[in-house]
């Protein structure tokens, strides 16, 4: 089960381990934060959802 690393709310998982939404990676970190197509919506470019992130 994937949750949304912004608002918390679980992803849907589609076939083919693809998600419904994206993967944001950290500069400098090999961490994956999976992002939900709602939080996709509110912050439309990558840095904007990146400072959402802790
Ligand atoms: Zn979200």
């Amino acid at each position: 089960m994937v949750k949304c690393s912004i608002c918390g709310s679980t992803i849907q998982e589609l076939f083919l381990e693809k998600i419904k939404g994206t993967v944001l990676h950290k500069p400098g970190s090999k961490k994956q934060y999976p992002i939900c197509f709602e939080c996709q919506k509110k912050w439309l470019t990558k840095e904007e959802l990146l400072q959402q992130l802790r």
